[in-house]
């Protein structure tokens, strides 16, 4: 099967093998060998000296960490959202009480840095900006570096800046440290080439100050105790064993590359999938310059759907693509980060090739 949604990503054969091995107990020595390689790893790709845990759940179990370990229920927040996901950290941050003050883009669109930086003056101050680096639903890539610096000009203090660069981290630049991003989060099953199950988050020491306040009631995603086992490289409760096993052959694999080459790896074939999709006379739905490199989402022509598009792809070709929903467009999503060829990309051009021809 030609897996392209973006995520859970395909698995190369030597995560595949890594991830099926024998249980190892997780206050051991073996463990914490593993558990510290596999920070000071991620911790390269994030491009940060800061904290950095690995939490075992979904990714949005780091949306939410990000969430109740800096803000305290009343807290004002400006969550800038361009996409589903985007709107999914602000549900978070409403759900446990932040006075969420929302900034929508339409779909499609990205985050105008200047535009941010107006509404923290006329409308802040705010404890906590909240967007994403990558959203996945519409194939948009915000200027997380341009965004983070009008952000601290906006205000003394700055806010906090939280940023889920789940489908993104790995794939897509995002220099935390150099450009001043607080938090960052990010899951195992999208760039990193492992299966679903951990979710990784950054946290500067201004978080940490933010932390010594956050009223948030919280507990399985205190990280707190996650810093404090973390000293001797565990987690506070059991982990996700075999996911670790897979993310660090991943991740060797990755540095073998190294970060520069895992992201222009990710350039050029996000490059090679609008090209193609382009060549195939087929839409690109993001705005120009805001390219997503790990998922394209391509709009069909007048009168094609998408749900049968989607189900030909799968039935007749074993290509599965992502759904997505924009009011009035007729789209689907093709995945294009971590273990991904050209030729998987060619499999899905010659399909909807042979689509568009029946279509006549
Ligand atoms: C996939 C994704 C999520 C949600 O991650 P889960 O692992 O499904 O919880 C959140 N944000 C972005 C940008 C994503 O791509």
């Amino acid at each position: 099967m030609n897996l392209r949604i973006p995520g859970p990503t395909p698995l190369p054969p030597d995560v595949i093998e890594a991830v099926g091995q024998q249980m190892i107990n997780h206050r051991g020595p073996e463990f914490e060998t593993m558990f510290a390689e596999i920070t000071d790893a991620l911790k390269l790709f994030f491009e940060t000296k800061n904290d950095l845990y690995i939490l075992t759940s979904s990714g949005t179990g780091s949306m939410e960490a990000a969430i109740v370990n800096t803000l305290s229920p009343g807290d004002r927040v400006l969550a800038v959202t361009i996409g589903v996901f985007g709107e999914r950290f602000a549900e978070i941050a409403r759900a446990y009480g932040a006075d969420v003050v929302q900034m929508s883009y339409e779909m499609g669109k990205a985050a105008n840095p200047a535009e941010v930086a107006e509404k923290i003056r006329a409308e802040g101050p705010f404890s906590a900006v909240l967007f994403t680096q990558n959203e996945t639903s519409t194939g948009v890539t915000n200027d997380v570096e341009a965004l983070a610096k009008t952000i601290h000009e906006a205000a003394d203090p700055s806010p906090l800046i939280l940023v889920d660069g789940i489908s993104g981290v790995g794939a897509i630049r995002l220099r935390t440290d150099a450009w001043g991003v607080d938090v960052v989060v990010s899951g195992s099953q999208k760039a990193w080439m492992a299966p679903p199950g951990l979710a990784f988050i950054s946290f500067s020491p201004k978080a940490w100050e933010a932390y010594a306040k956050a009223k948030m009631p919280r507990f399985y995603f205190d990280l707190g105790d996650a810093k404090k086992y973390a000293q001797r490289n565990q987690t506070p409760a059991t982990p996700a064993v075999s996911v670790l096993y897979g993310l660090q052959v991943s991740l060797r694999n990755m540095l073998a590359e190294g970060v520069d080459g895992t992201i222009a790896r990710h350039e050029s074939i996000g490059d090679y999938c609008r090209k193609g999709v382009q060549e195939l006379g087929l839409g690109l739905f993001a705005e120009p310059g805001h390219y997503s490199n790990t998922v394209t989402a391509v709009t069909l022509p007048e009168g094609m759907s998408a749900s049968k598009t989607l189900s030909a792809l799968r039935k007749q070709y074993n290509i599965v693509a992502g759904s997505t929903k924009a009011p009035g467009v007729e789209m689907i999503r093709i995945g294009h980060m971590g273990y991904v060829s050209t030729a998987d990309l060619d499999q899905v051009f010659d399909a909807l090739r042979e689509l568009l021809a029946e279509r006549g």
